[in-house]
């Protein structure tokens, strides 16, 4: 549809109207909306997976992997929790607070803006969606113009599925998204570039808006020289299924370069020469087992990153593109320039460069002097390493022998710092994300602590001193008049 900022405005006052009505927040709502959610997944299965390959050239396998079956989990999870995410929990009073108790309940926010990007496109529109929903709050979903199948299959279906007062789907690019950001929101959760992010930013201050930005950046991995064959095995598979396997590398997560031991590099590269064979078959672009650039204007960018002279210098594996499939072959790059483009902005595609440094520990210092990445992944068994890792380098995540699997756990929390944005999601997480933690307490009229109300006397003031110490034996004591205050200043106020 498409929409002018009136009619727009018009829209989402009836949206709004009702969210007043308090529809959404009940359990049975909430619950009805993500078995339609589910319902939506399970019987558009194939469509989606079309769509996917479509837009993306995801293989059905990697799509179901990365997308419905991730969301299927969360969905899962999220029916199960509902009840007891909703319930307040108790807050701990100390015992001071005599005849008192106090609660943490949570409450949806209201009407809610979810922008998303292209490369995951059910992905990262549903699963901030699904907290969105079990928060109890009404949404604007804008997926991204740029997986324009999957935007309209989101669009055409979930109307059908989810309840249309509460939940619609707007399509568009740029300028439906300004359109979208001119309004009032009470959360904005955005997924896309930091340029954009910035954009949302300004737009949420008019209003004071809380955002969530799931922005994305360089994310690193250093590998250690493994001293067994299995395991330098693992790693390598595991690195290049996080460069080449989740969406051709098209992923805020993905390894965007390897750091390595120069004496270990040779043996790195011959071995993802093999397994890169093995894992996406000798022709890559027939097997279709990589995902493809999404369009010509990335596909250039990446074609320039790669040919600029110092660069292409440094190819030793792949390298062959193919501009009308937008396919690009898994490519290794050996030490290209630290000055050049590729390694300055994020390569979002399936380039990998290999940084060799002289001892392994250098690399600590090399992630730590750029910009905070989403995500830093290590394969090392070296505990001192690990450690200084964990304290010395600050990242949204840090994973230790493995990548990009921390996307699918519920328990962590997903997101950015510094640069690569802020806020987090899944799980729990997401419902906390769309709701606001309002404190609740309550007292009794029996009990009250005399020496909160003026007139103010010094004694009162020794009172008071105590009671925030909780010290319990120093309360009785002042009362029997067996504790004195240090307080100069104050006695010669008095
Ligand atoms: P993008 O910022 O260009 O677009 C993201 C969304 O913003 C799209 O829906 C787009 O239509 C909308 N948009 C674009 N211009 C806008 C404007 N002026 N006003 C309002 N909305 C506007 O990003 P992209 O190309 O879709 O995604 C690539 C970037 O996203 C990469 O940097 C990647 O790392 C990051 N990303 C991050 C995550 C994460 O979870 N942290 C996930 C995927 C992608």
């Amino acid at each position: 549809m498409k929409y002018t900022g009136e009619a727009l405005g018009r829209d989402l006052e009836n949206v709004r109207k009702y969210y007043g009505s308090g529809k959404t927040k009940e359990a049975s709502w909430r619950e009805s909306q993500l078995k339609g959610l589910h319902n939506f997944l399970v019987e558009k299965e194939e469509e989606i997976l079309r769509a996917l390959k479509h837009d993306l050239g995801k293989h059905y396998v990697e799509a179901f992997r990365d997308e419905v079956g991730t969301l299927m989990k969360t969905l899962n999870l999220a029916s199960k929790s509902l009840k007891n995410w909703m319930a307040g929990k108790e807050a701990k009073l100390p015992r001071i607070a005599l005849l008192s108790s106090a609660e943490i309940v949570p409450e949806p926010l209201g009407l809610v803006l979810i922008i998303s990007s292209w490369n995951f496109p059910f992905g990262l529109s549903l699963e901030p969606l699904i907290g969105a929903i079990a928060a109890g709050n009404s949404v604007v979903l804008k997926p991204s113009e740029l997986s324009p199948t999957c935007s309209s299959l989101l669009a055409t279906f979930l109307p059908t599925y989810l309840d249309n007062n509460a939940i619609k789907v707007i399509q568009g690019g740029p300028e439906v998204g300004e359109l979208l950001l001119q309004q009032r929101w009470d959360k904005i959760f955005f997924t896309g570039s930091a340029r954009v992010g910035r954009i949302v930013m300004s737009a949420a201050a008019v209003h004071l808006t809380p955002v969530t930005l799931e922005l994305g950046g360089k994310c690193p991995a250093i590998i250690d020289s493994l001293s067994s064959s299995w395991d330098k095995e693992v790693a390598v598979k595991r690195i290049l299924v996080a460069k080449f396997g989740a969406c051709g590398g098209q992923a805020c997560i993905a390894i965007d370069y390897v750091l390595v031991e120069k004496s270990f590099s040779s043996t790195l590269v011959t071995l993802m020469k093999e397994w890169i064979k093995k894992l996406f078959g000798e022709n890559p672009k027939v097997s279709n087992t990589i995902a493809r650039i999404v369009n010509k204007n990335h596909f250039m960018r990446l074609k320039n990153l790669l040919t600029e002279p110092r660069v292409k210098e440094s190819v030793v594996y792949g390298g062959s593109m193919d501009e009308n499939d937008l396919f690009i072959e898994p490519t290794i790059l050996l030490d290209p320039p630290l000055d050049s483009a590729i390694m300055a902005e994020e390569i979002f595609g399936p380039v990998l460069p290999i940084i060799t440094v002289e001892k392994i520990e250098e690399s600590v210092e090399f992630i730590s002097s750029r910009p905070k990445a989403l995500a830093i992944y290590a394969f090392t068994k070296n505990q001192t390493l690990q450690r200084r890792l964990v304290s010395e380098t600050s990242s949204g995540s840090l994973v230790f022998n493995d990548a990009i699997l921390q996307y699918v756990a519920d328990t962590l929390p997903f997101g950015g710092v510094g640069e690569c944005g802020f806020g987090k999601y899944h799980g729990k997480f997401s419902f906390d994300a769309f709701s606001h933690h309002k404190a609740v307490a309550r007292r009794s009229y029996l009990t009250d602590f005399w020496f909160r109300f003026p007139p103010w006397t010094l004694n009162k003031l020794q009172l008071l001193e105590v009671s925030y110490n909780l010290d319990y034996l120093g309360i009785l004591l002042v009362l029997l008049g067996l504790k004195k205050s240090k307080r100069s200043l104050f006695q010669a106020c008095n």
